[in-house]
Protein backbone atom coordinates (compact mmCIF):
# COMPACT_ATOMS: atom_id res chain seq x y z
CA UNK A 1 0.00 0.00 0.00
CA UNK A 2 1.36 3.44 -0.62
CA UNK A 3 1.66 6.35 1.96
CA UNK A 4 -1.14 8.01 3.68
CA UNK A 5 -1.04 11.80 2.00
CA UNK A 6 -2.69 14.71 3.38
CA UNK A 7 -5.89 14.66 2.00
CA UNK A 8 -7.47 18.71 1.85
CA UNK A 9 -10.81 17.24 0.96
CA UNK A 10 -13.96 19.30 2.51
CA UNK A 11 -15.84 15.91 2.49
CA UNK A 12 -15.57 12.90 2.86
CA UNK A 13 -12.22 14.02 4.63
CA UNK A 14 -9.39 12.61 6.48
CA UNK A 15 -9.98 10.18 9.41
CA UNK A 16 -7.35 10.29 11.85
CA UNK A 17 -4.99 7.67 11.52
CA UNK A 18 -4.76 5.89 14.89
CA UNK A 19 -9.28 5.61 13.96
CA UNK A 20 -8.53 4.09 11.31
CA UNK A 21 -6.01 1.41 12.82
CA UNK A 22 -7.79 0.87 15.24
CA UNK A 23 -10.94 -0.12 12.83
CA UNK A 24 -8.57 -2.05 11.22
CA UNK A 25 -7.31 -4.45 13.94
CA UNK A 26 -11.10 -4.94 14.62
CA UNK A 27 -12.16 -5.45 11.55
CA UNK A 28 -12.44 -9.15 11.68
CA UNK A 29 -13.56 -9.75 15.26
CA UNK A 30 -14.57 -6.89 17.13
CA UNK A 31 -14.03 -7.25 21.28
CA UNK A 32 -13.52 -10.65 20.73
CA UNK A 33 -16.60 -11.69 19.20
CA UNK A 34 -15.43 -13.62 15.91
CA UNK A 35 -17.73 -11.13 13.83
CA UNK A 36 -17.22 -7.54 12.37
CA UNK A 37 -19.00 -4.48 13.28
CA UNK A 38 -20.49 -4.63 10.02
CA UNK A 39 -22.52 -8.06 11.02
CA UNK A 40 -23.28 -7.80 14.17
CA UNK A 41 -27.53 -7.51 15.03
CA UNK A 42 -28.25 -3.73 15.71
CA UNK A 43 -30.16 -4.98 18.34
CA UNK A 44 -27.36 -7.24 20.34
CA UNK A 45 -25.76 -5.93 23.85
CA UNK A 46 -22.55 -5.32 21.58
CA UNK A 47 -24.26 -2.70 19.53
CA UNK A 48 -26.11 -1.25 21.70
CA UNK A 49 -23.24 -1.21 23.82
CA UNK A 50 -21.40 0.98 21.39
CA UNK A 51 -23.82 3.02 20.54
CA UNK A 52 -24.75 4.03 24.03
CA UNK A 53 -20.65 5.18 24.62
CA UNK A 54 -21.05 7.13 21.48
CA UNK A 55 -23.83 8.56 22.93
CA UNK A 56 -22.11 9.60 26.30
CA UNK A 57 -19.21 10.74 24.76
CA UNK A 58 -20.99 12.89 22.45
CA UNK A 59 -22.65 14.25 25.61
CA UNK A 60 -19.12 15.08 27.15
CA UNK A 61 -17.86 16.34 24.58
CA UNK A 62 -20.14 18.69 23.71
CA UNK A 63 -20.81 19.40 27.21
CA UNK A 64 -24.57 19.17 26.86
CA UNK A 65 -26.95 19.86 29.75
CA UNK A 66 -29.09 16.97 30.76
CA UNK A 67 -32.32 18.01 28.69
CA UNK A 68 -30.66 17.58 25.21
CA UNK A 69 -31.13 14.33 23.24
CA UNK A 70 -27.95 12.83 20.87
CA UNK A 71 -29.84 11.18 17.81
CA UNK A 72 -27.61 9.06 15.12
CA UNK A 73 -29.76 9.87 11.73
CA UNK A 74 -29.37 8.86 8.07
CA UNK A 75 -29.82 10.58 5.08
CA UNK A 76 -26.97 13.37 5.61
CA UNK A 77 -27.08 17.03 6.78
CA UNK A 78 -28.85 18.29 3.83
CA UNK A 79 -32.17 15.84 5.08
CA UNK A 80 -31.59 17.82 8.02
CA UNK A 81 -32.79 20.64 5.86
CA UNK A 82 -36.34 19.37 5.22
CA UNK A 83 -36.72 17.26 8.61
CA UNK A 84 -36.51 20.09 10.29
CA UNK A 85 -39.35 22.41 8.58
CA UNK A 86 -41.31 19.57 8.56
CA UNK A 87 -41.31 19.26 12.18
CA UNK A 88 -41.26 22.50 13.48
CA UNK A 89 -42.43 24.65 10.82
CA UNK A 90 -45.95 23.43 10.17
CA UNK A 91 -48.92 25.53 10.07
CA UNK A 92 -48.42 29.31 9.10
CA UNK A 93 -45.41 29.93 11.40
CA UNK A 94 -42.56 31.30 10.23
CA UNK A 95 -38.81 30.36 10.52
CA UNK A 96 -35.66 33.32 10.42
CA UNK A 97 -32.72 31.82 8.11
CA UNK A 98 -29.22 33.87 8.39
CA UNK A 99 -27.68 32.73 4.73
CA UNK A 100 -24.28 33.00 4.69
CA UNK A 101 -23.29 30.56 2.23
CA UNK A 102 -24.05 27.88 -0.11
CA UNK A 103 -25.07 25.17 2.15
CA UNK A 104 -27.56 27.93 4.30
CA UNK A 105 -29.00 28.87 1.06
CA UNK A 106 -30.14 25.18 0.35
CA UNK A 107 -31.40 25.06 3.83
CA UNK A 108 -33.94 27.42 2.59
CA UNK A 109 -34.68 26.47 -0.99
CA UNK A 110 -35.95 22.99 1.19
CA UNK A 111 -37.90 25.00 4.32
CA UNK A 112 -39.92 26.89 1.84
CA UNK A 113 -41.49 23.74 0.55
CA UNK A 114 -42.70 23.03 3.63
CA UNK A 115 -43.61 26.81 5.29
CA UNK A 116 -42.42 30.52 5.62
CA UNK A 117 -38.97 31.90 5.30
CA UNK A 118 -38.19 34.60 6.31
CA UNK A 119 -33.60 35.70 5.33
CA UNK A 120 -32.99 38.04 8.25
CA UNK A 121 -29.54 38.11 6.89
CA UNK A 122 -27.90 36.95 3.44
CA UNK A 123 -24.25 37.29 2.55
CA UNK A 124 -25.05 36.50 -1.30
CA UNK A 125 -24.78 39.68 -2.58
CA UNK A 126 -21.37 40.31 -1.33
CA UNK A 127 -20.06 36.65 -2.45
CA UNK A 128 -20.33 34.77 1.08
CA UNK A 129 -17.72 36.38 2.37
CA UNK A 130 -18.94 37.47 5.90
CA UNK A 131 -20.94 36.16 8.50
CA UNK A 132 -22.93 39.07 10.21
CA UNK A 133 -22.18 40.51 14.02
CA UNK A 134 -24.84 39.74 17.06
CA UNK A 135 -25.64 43.40 16.75
CA UNK A 136 -26.60 43.25 13.22
CA UNK A 137 -28.95 40.51 13.20
CA UNK A 138 -33.15 41.27 14.49
CA UNK A 139 -35.29 38.37 14.65
CA UNK A 140 -39.05 37.92 14.23
CA UNK A 141 -40.84 38.15 17.08
CA UNK A 142 -42.90 35.18 16.55
CA UNK A 143 -40.33 33.21 14.78
CA UNK A 144 -40.47 28.76 15.06
CA UNK A 145 -36.71 29.04 14.59
CA UNK A 146 -33.63 30.94 13.76
CA UNK A 147 -31.97 29.01 11.77
CA UNK A 148 -27.73 29.20 10.69
CA UNK A 149 -25.06 27.35 9.70
CA UNK A 150 -22.55 27.56 11.93
CA UNK A 151 -19.32 27.36 8.84
CA UNK A 152 -19.94 27.61 5.57
CA UNK A 153 -17.67 24.51 4.02
CA UNK A 154 -17.73 26.12 -0.01
CA UNK A 155 -16.93 29.64 1.42
CA UNK A 156 -15.01 29.28 4.14
CA UNK A 157 -16.90 31.79 6.50
CA UNK A 158 -17.56 30.81 9.83
CA UNK A 159 -19.29 32.55 13.16
CA UNK A 160 -16.87 32.75 15.61
CA UNK A 161 -19.76 33.03 18.50
CA UNK A 162 -22.86 30.77 19.84
CA UNK A 163 -25.68 32.88 17.85
CA UNK A 164 -28.17 34.25 20.60
CA UNK A 165 -32.01 34.94 18.88
CA UNK A 166 -33.49 36.27 22.90
CA UNK A 167 -34.92 32.98 23.29
CA UNK A 168 -36.32 32.08 20.19
CA UNK A 169 -34.67 28.06 19.50
CA UNK A 170 -31.52 28.16 17.53
CA UNK A 171 -31.27 25.78 15.33
CA UNK A 172 -27.64 25.24 13.63
CA UNK A 173 -26.04 23.38 10.90
CA UNK A 174 -22.80 22.50 12.56
CA UNK A 175 -21.65 19.75 9.67
CA UNK A 176 -17.99 21.26 8.97
CA UNK A 177 -17.05 22.36 12.63
CA UNK A 178 -18.53 20.64 14.91
CA UNK A 179 -16.43 19.29 17.64
CA UNK A 180 -13.67 22.14 16.34
CA UNK A 181 -13.96 24.45 19.81
CA UNK A 182 -15.93 24.11 22.62
CA UNK A 183 -19.74 25.71 22.39
CA UNK A 184 -21.81 26.48 24.67
CA UNK A 185 -24.33 24.01 24.25
CA UNK A 186 -27.58 26.06 26.28
CA UNK A 187 -27.58 28.32 23.34
CA UNK A 188 -28.84 25.84 20.54
CA UNK A 189 -32.07 24.20 20.66
CA UNK A 190 -31.03 21.75 17.93
CA UNK A 191 -27.33 21.49 16.34
CA UNK A 192 -26.82 18.78 13.28
CA UNK A 193 -23.89 17.83 11.55
CA UNK A 194 -22.88 14.57 9.18
CA UNK A 195 -20.33 12.96 10.48
CA UNK A 196 -17.98 12.89 7.52
CA UNK A 197 -16.06 16.04 7.91
CA UNK A 198 -14.98 16.31 11.77
CA UNK A 199 -16.45 13.01 13.03
CA UNK A 200 -16.87 9.64 11.12
CA UNK A 201 -17.51 8.61 7.79
CA UNK A 202 -20.85 9.63 5.52
CA UNK A 203 -23.85 8.02 6.39
CA UNK A 204 -24.38 9.38 10.11
CA UNK A 205 -26.10 12.37 10.76
CA UNK A 206 -25.59 13.71 14.60
CA UNK A 207 -28.81 15.21 15.72
CA UNK A 208 -28.77 17.31 19.09
CA UNK A 209 -31.60 18.87 20.04
CA UNK A 210 -33.44 20.32 23.41
CA UNK A 211 -36.13 18.22 25.17
CA UNK A 212 -39.30 20.45 25.45
CA UNK A 213 -38.80 20.97 21.39
CA UNK A 214 -40.81 17.31 21.24
CA UNK A 215 -44.00 18.93 22.23
CA UNK A 216 -43.83 20.89 19.07
CA UNK A 217 -44.02 18.30 16.70
CA UNK A 218 -47.58 17.27 14.70
CA UNK A 219 -48.68 13.97 14.47
CA UNK A 220 -48.96 13.43 11.32
CA UNK A 221 -45.62 12.99 10.11
CA UNK A 222 -44.35 9.36 8.59
CA UNK A 223 -42.36 7.88 11.61
CA UNK A 224 -38.89 8.13 10.36
CA UNK A 225 -39.44 12.08 9.73
CA UNK A 226 -40.89 12.17 13.21
CA UNK A 227 -38.11 12.96 16.00
CA UNK A 228 -39.41 12.32 18.61
CA UNK A 229 -39.94 8.38 16.66
CA UNK A 230 -35.55 8.75 16.92
CA UNK A 231 -35.62 9.53 20.85
CA UNK A 232 -38.38 6.79 21.78
CA UNK A 233 -36.39 4.22 19.77
CA UNK A 234 -32.79 5.63 20.85
CA UNK A 235 -32.06 6.26 17.39
CA UNK A 236 -33.24 2.48 16.43
CA UNK A 237 -36.67 2.95 14.67
CA UNK A 238 -34.95 0.53 11.98
CA UNK A 239 -31.32 -0.69 11.48
CA UNK A 240 -29.30 2.22 11.37
CA UNK A 241 -25.79 3.18 10.40
CA UNK A 242 -24.06 0.44 12.31
CA UNK A 243 -20.45 1.04 10.87
CA UNK A 244 -20.24 4.48 10.98
CA UNK A 245 -21.81 4.96 14.45
CA UNK A 246 -19.04 2.27 15.59
CA UNK A 247 -16.44 4.82 13.52
CA UNK A 248 -18.02 7.99 15.04
CA UNK A 249 -17.71 6.47 18.72
CA UNK A 250 -13.62 5.93 18.13
CA UNK A 251 -13.87 9.03 16.49
CA UNK A 252 -14.89 10.42 20.11
CA UNK A 253 -11.92 8.33 21.83
CA UNK A 254 -9.39 10.19 19.68
CA UNK A 255 -10.85 13.50 20.78
CA UNK A 256 -11.03 12.61 24.14
CA UNK A 257 -7.77 11.56 24.30
CA UNK A 258 -6.63 14.82 22.89
CA UNK A 259 -7.98 16.81 24.92
CA UNK A 260 -11.34 16.91 23.75
CA UNK A 261 -13.01 20.16 21.83
CA UNK A 262 -10.70 22.33 24.18
CA UNK A 263 -7.70 20.95 22.78
CA UNK A 264 -9.08 20.52 18.89
CA UNK A 265 -9.58 24.56 19.38
CA UNK A 266 -5.88 25.30 20.17
CA UNK A 267 -5.08 22.53 17.38
CA UNK A 268 -6.85 24.39 14.86
CA UNK A 269 -6.05 27.96 15.53
CA UNK A 270 -2.46 27.34 15.65
CA UNK A 271 -3.45 25.46 11.96
CA UNK A 272 -4.74 27.94 10.75
CA UNK A 273 -3.01 30.75 11.55
CA UNK A 274 0.32 29.14 9.54
CA UNK A 275 -1.97 28.83 6.73
CA UNK A 276 -3.53 32.24 6.77
CA UNK A 277 -0.21 33.76 7.49
CA UNK A 278 1.02 32.69 4.23
CA UNK A 279 -1.54 33.69 2.41
CA UNK A 280 -1.29 37.55 4.06
CA UNK A 281 2.58 37.21 3.83
CA UNK A 282 2.66 36.09 0.04
CA UNK A 283 2.44 40.22 -1.42
CA UNK A 284 -1.34 39.72 -2.86
CA UNK A 285 -0.15 36.52 -4.80
CA UNK A 286 -2.43 34.23 -2.89
CA UNK A 287 -6.16 36.28 -2.10
CA UNK A 288 -8.51 35.19 0.94
CA UNK A 289 -11.98 34.69 0.13
CA UNK A 290 -13.66 35.52 3.57
CA UNK A 291 -13.35 38.87 5.13
CA UNK A 292 -10.48 38.79 8.16
CA UNK A 293 -13.45 38.46 10.95
CA UNK A 294 -15.38 35.50 9.35
CA UNK A 295 -12.31 33.61 8.22
CA UNK A 296 -12.78 29.95 8.97
CA UNK A 297 -10.68 27.62 10.69
CA UNK A 298 -11.77 24.43 9.29
CA UNK A 299 -11.98 25.62 5.17
CA UNK A 300 -9.71 28.06 3.94
CA UNK A 301 -10.44 29.29 0.40
CA UNK A 302 -8.22 31.58 -1.65
CA UNK A 303 -7.72 32.86 -5.03
CA UNK A 304 -4.51 32.97 -7.24
CA UNK A 305 -3.52 35.43 -9.97
CA UNK A 306 -4.98 33.20 -12.87
CA UNK A 307 -7.16 30.20 -12.99
CA UNK A 308 -4.34 28.63 -15.05
CA UNK A 309 -2.08 29.35 -11.67
CA UNK A 310 -4.33 27.58 -9.35
CA UNK A 311 -4.42 24.54 -11.91
CA UNK A 312 -1.19 24.05 -11.78
CA UNK A 313 -1.08 24.62 -8.22
CA UNK A 314 -2.98 21.58 -7.51
CA UNK A 315 -1.43 19.62 -10.39
CA UNK A 316 2.29 20.50 -8.52
CA UNK A 317 0.69 19.95 -5.13
CA UNK A 318 -0.49 16.52 -5.66
CA UNK A 319 2.93 15.41 -6.51
CA UNK A 320 3.81 16.79 -2.98
CA UNK A 321 1.41 14.28 -1.72
CA UNK A 322 -1.12 17.35 -0.90
CA UNK A 323 -4.37 16.17 -2.60
CA UNK A 324 -7.77 17.55 -3.14
CA UNK A 325 -7.10 21.51 -2.90
CA UNK A 326 -9.53 22.74 -5.47
CA UNK A 327 -12.13 24.95 -4.16
CA UNK A 328 -15.64 23.69 -5.23
CA UNK A 329 -17.13 24.50 -8.78
CA UNK A 330 -19.52 27.24 -7.98
CA UNK A 331 -16.32 29.37 -6.16
CA UNK A 332 -14.22 28.18 -7.93
CA UNK A 333 -10.29 29.08 -6.59
CA UNK A 334 -8.08 26.58 -4.17
CA UNK A 335 -10.09 25.28 -0.70
CA UNK A 336 -7.70 23.65 2.05
CA UNK A 337 -9.70 21.66 4.62
CA UNK A 338 -8.23 21.49 7.80
CA UNK A 339 -10.51 19.72 9.99
CA UNK A 340 -9.78 18.03 13.50
CA UNK A 341 -7.83 14.78 11.90
CA UNK A 342 -5.65 16.84 9.65
CA UNK A 343 -2.10 17.12 11.49
CA UNK A 344 -0.06 20.32 11.56
CA UNK A 345 2.17 18.80 9.48
CA UNK A 346 0.44 18.54 6.97
CA UNK A 347 -0.73 22.37 7.00
CA UNK A 348 2.98 23.55 7.72
CA UNK A 349 3.66 21.04 4.46
CA UNK A 350 1.34 22.64 2.56
CA UNK A 351 2.94 26.05 3.72
CA UNK A 352 6.24 25.31 2.30
CA UNK A 353 4.73 24.60 -1.06
CA UNK A 354 2.58 27.52 -1.07
CA UNK A 355 5.82 29.75 -0.18
CA UNK A 356 7.70 27.98 -2.82
CA UNK A 357 4.99 28.18 -5.55
CA UNK A 358 4.48 32.08 -4.44
CA UNK A 359 8.19 32.35 -5.00
CA UNK A 360 8.72 30.75 -8.61
CA UNK A 361 5.57 32.09 -10.15
CA UNK A 362 4.67 35.49 -8.00
C1 LIG B 1 -21.36 18.82 3.78
C2 LIG B 1 -22.37 19.75 4.31
C3 LIG B 1 -23.75 19.51 4.17
C4 LIG B 1 -24.29 18.34 3.38
O1 LIG B 1 -23.99 17.14 4.00
P1 LIG B 1 -24.58 15.76 3.44
O2 LIG B 1 -24.21 14.82 4.55
O3 LIG B 1 -23.88 15.49 2.15
O4 LIG B 1 -26.03 15.91 3.26
C5 LIG B 1 -24.62 20.40 4.74
N1 LIG B 1 -24.19 21.47 5.43
C6 LIG B 1 -22.87 21.72 5.58
C7 LIG B 1 -22.45 22.93 6.37
C8 LIG B 1 -21.93 20.87 5.04
O5 LIG B 1 -20.61 21.12 5.19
Amino acid sequence: MSERIYNFSAGPAMLPTEVLERAESELLSHAGSGMSVMEISHRSKQFETILENARQKIKELLNLPENYHVLFLQGGAAFQFSMIPMNFLAGNQTADYIVTGVWGKKAVKEAKKIGNVSIVFSGEETGFRSVPTQEELNFSSDAAYVHYTSNETIDGVEFKYDLDAGGIPVFCDASSNIMSRPIDAEKYALIYAGAQKNLGPSGVTLVVLRDDLLGKIPDNLPSLLDYRVFVKEGSMPNTPNTWGIYLLDLVCDWLKAKGGVAGMQRENEAKARLLYDAIDKSDGFYRPHAEREARSLMNVTFRLPTEELEERFCVEAEKENLSNLKGHRSVGGIRASIYNAMPREGVATLVKFMNHFAAKNG
